[in-house]
């Protein structure tokens, strides 16, 4: 078995944290060098001093920890909290955006691969999201492309999926979407299921994002519509890719709902997808 021994230097985002029988917690992170790793800090619920508020969820440390000889999990030695994002556990908008986001990484990454240019899209769009710069669906827009684009499953955006059609050549009312294709259809390439339509400035938008390199894009101004129906979208299309419906989107449904973010538009449930 591979020896995890992290140098206390290296950064690590807390993207999942469990309570472990009556003393412990352990912790899945996810290392710029090392990937996606858990690790248990025990006695860390018995004796606060050690760890004291430094194991917190979306927060990143620079954790040193050790391998048992005897195989097993690392064991958290010591944590130097280096960015504590505190405002993605004290705002429910911002936390579900955040829990949604690190629970796509934690299905998708694998054990120990290193993903660079993964990790510094999650801290960068974590600390985005800490200092409130950009509204947080457009900031979940931005994420969710990206991802889509690191991880090689970005959307066919740009032509129609059945006979090439350029999308800007479509004219018809709503751009359908084949989820099977993982591309746009024009009228006349028309589908049985599996299909979600957006208006066709949603998929400008979308397009122009992709295209989108830089860090400043979540401080643009999109049409509400545009930025909403192209959120649900992309939550629907992920979940079908990745065939999980993800917890923390159904809470993050449920607190936009009590905000007032819940327009008429919403996608329908990822279950009629796959029918
Ligand atoms: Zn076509």
């Amino acid at each position: 078995m591979e020896c995890i021994s992290m140098k206390s230097e290296e950064s690590a985002i807390v993207m999942r944290r469990v309570e472990y029988g009556d003393f412990d917690v352990i912790l899945t992170l996810f290392s710029r060098s090392k990937g996606k790793f858990s690790a248990i800090a025990k006695n860390a619920r018995k004796s606060r001093r050690r760890f004291s508020g430094r194991l917190e969820l979306f927060s990143v440390l620079h954790p040193d920890c050790s391998q048992p000889k005897s195989g097993g999990m690392p064991v958290l030695q010591e944590v130097q909290l280096m960015e504590p994002f505190e405002n993605l556990r004290t705002d429910f908008i911002r936390m579900g955006y955040a829990a949604y986001w690190c629970e796509i990484l934690c299905l998708w990454l694998e054990e120990g691969a290193a993903q660079p240019e993964v990790y510094d899209l999650l801290e960068s769009m974590l600390r985005e999201l800490h200092l409130g710069k950009g509204k947080p669906e457009v900031l979940s827009l931005l994420y969710q492309l990206r991802f889509l684009t690191l991880s090689g499953l970005a959307p066919g955006l740009d032509v129609c999926g059945g006979c090439e059609a350029p999308m800007f050549d479509v004219r018809a009312g709503r751009i359908r979407f084949d989820y099977g294709r993982s591309r746009i259809l024009c009228g006349t390439c028309s589908p049985l299921a599996r299909i979600f339509s957006m208006a066709p400035g949603t998929v400008k938008t979308l397009c122009w994002l992709q295209e989108r390199k830089d860090q400043g894009a979540g401080r643009m101004q999109f049409s509400r519509e545009a930025a909403l129906e192209g959120l649900f979208f992309l939550e629907s299309f992920i979940s079908f890719h990745m065939g999980r419906d993800f917890r923390s989107l159904k809470y993050l449904q449920s607190v936009r709902r009590t905000a007032g973010i819940s327009p008429e538009i919403i996608s329908f449930p990822v279950c009629r997808l796959k029918a």
